[in-house]
């Protein structure tokens, strides 16, 4: 029998897609590339498609066939064509690579149809939380972290059950801004927000590590996929972005795992876990790497951080309500409409007008999303209209 598994790529077109393809094309004798899925970018598809001729194609935000495509294979049109891609069942990976809450369907259909789930699109859990974990449990899918935090407090969990665990320690870069005063904050641009100093990922995860919504996030996430209370996770500041995270165990081990700041690592993992498979990275020198610095994370100044965790503690919708809020601002923000501390504010308006209810199914977050981004579009132009927040 063949060991080659085929593997759905959804957002096949951005950084962590392409880092997926790029973990593919070194192990060709364990992964195929059987589906490859894109939002709008049908160029950038056609170019995938000819160089992985995959069994299907998905283009989730187009109705039709784009014109001088390359690629003469199955073309699908349509986000219901991408869930059914998730849940397809001749595939038995599925990596998550969506961005945001539009990534909440697909990650229900792999799960709900048993299969592995690489998940990078942390906002689906976030936002689906226990809708999530009972579409798992139900349909005895597999949720395997693609962020390389979760990566690494798996790897170190090593199967102790969370009994064992005192508490997990987050590592963060702290972004761009983690060594600027808070009174240079009001003159940031995008560009300055997009200028990550070790990873270099999609735009919205990158706004999301500048306002630190991104480790608010990733609390959560470590919250649902490994069953600890909000008390036992906490962050710290690791500008290297070597140690990828840590779990102190009851006994007072503290283990971690290190590696140089690669999403390969944490993706191939997720495709082969718990087996590990070779590949040619540049191993970790301790003595090359010199020392591994940590600070403590400046709450106080980045207010995305603790909205985020208690939007989480809250529960029900309250991570949707947050979730939502937060895309809608980042959008403003990079189009130049709103300002980089704004975002908190915008965020917090919504949160506050929309209190939290328990998660009834899937279409009741949809509707709290919608209501969500609507609220915020609101507070969008009031923001706009009468403090002249439009950045030059
Ligand atoms: P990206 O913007 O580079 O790529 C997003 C992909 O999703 C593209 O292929 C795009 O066409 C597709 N897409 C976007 N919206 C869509 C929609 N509505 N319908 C269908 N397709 C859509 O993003 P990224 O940086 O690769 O991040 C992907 C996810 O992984 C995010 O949830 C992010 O938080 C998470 N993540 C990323 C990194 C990283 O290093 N980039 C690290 C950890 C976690
Ligand atoms: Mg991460």
């Amino acid at each position: 029998m063949s060991d080659v598994r085929s593997v759905a790529v959804l957002g096949a077109t951005g950084s962590i897609g392409g880092s997926t393809l790029n973990v593919i094309d070194r192990h060709p004798e364990r992964f195929r590339v059987a589906a490859l899925t894109a939002g709008r970018r049908a160029d950038a598809l056609d170019r995938l498609a000819v160089c992985w001729n995959p069994d299907y194609v998905v283009l989730a935000g187009v109705e039709d066939l784009p014109t001088g495509r390359q690629w003469g294979g199955d073309w699908r049109y349509g986000s219901e064509e991408m869930r059914l891609a998730a849940a397809d069942p001749a595939i038995p990976i599925v990596v998550n690579a969506l961005v945001g809450f539009a990534g909440l369907e697909s990650t229900l259909a792999a799960l709900g149809a048993g299969k592995r789930l690489a998940l990078a699109n942390k906002e689906s859990l976030v936002v689906g939380g226990h809708l999530v974990l009972e579409a798992a449990a139900a349909g005895g899918g597999e949720l395997i972290p693609v962020d390389s935090e979760h990566s690494a407090i798996l790897q170190c969990l090593g199967g102790r059950p969370t009994a064992e665990v005192h508490r997990v320690i987050l590592t963060a870069s702290g972004g761009p801004f983690r060594d600027w005063p808070a009174d240079r904050f009001a003159s940031i641009r995008p560009e300055d927000a997009l200028a990550h100093p070790t990873w270099s990922m999609g735009d919205k995860i990158t706004v999301d590590s500048a306002t630190l919504a991104n480790k608010a996030l990733e609390v959560i996430e470590a919250h649902l996929l490994f069953g600890l209370d909000f008390d036992r996770i906490d962050v710290v500041v690791h500008p290297g972005s070597i140690v990828h995270s840590m779990v102190e165990f009851r006994d007072g081990s503290t283990v971690s795992q290190l590696g140089h700041p690669t999403m390969e690592v944490p993706i191939q993992y997720a495709l082969s876990a718990p087996e590990r498979l070779p590949n040619e990275f540049r191993s970790f020198d301790p003595v090359d790497a010199g020392p591994l610095e940590f600070e403590r994370l400046r709450r106080e100044d980045f207010p995305m951080f603790e909205l985020g965790v208690a939007a989480g503690r809250s529960g029900g919708t309250a991570p949707a309500v947050y979730n939502a809020a937060n895309e809608v601002a980042v959008r403003a923000f990079l189009e130049g409409r709103l300002k980089f501390q704004a975002i908190a504010t915008l965020v917090e308006t919504v949160m506050s007008s929309m209190p939290q209810t328990p998660v009834e199914s899937l279409q009741h977050l949809v509707r709290v999303d919608a209501e969500a981004r609507s609220r915020s579009r609101e507070s969008l132009g009031t923001q706009s209209a009468t403090r002249g927040d439009r950045t030059p």
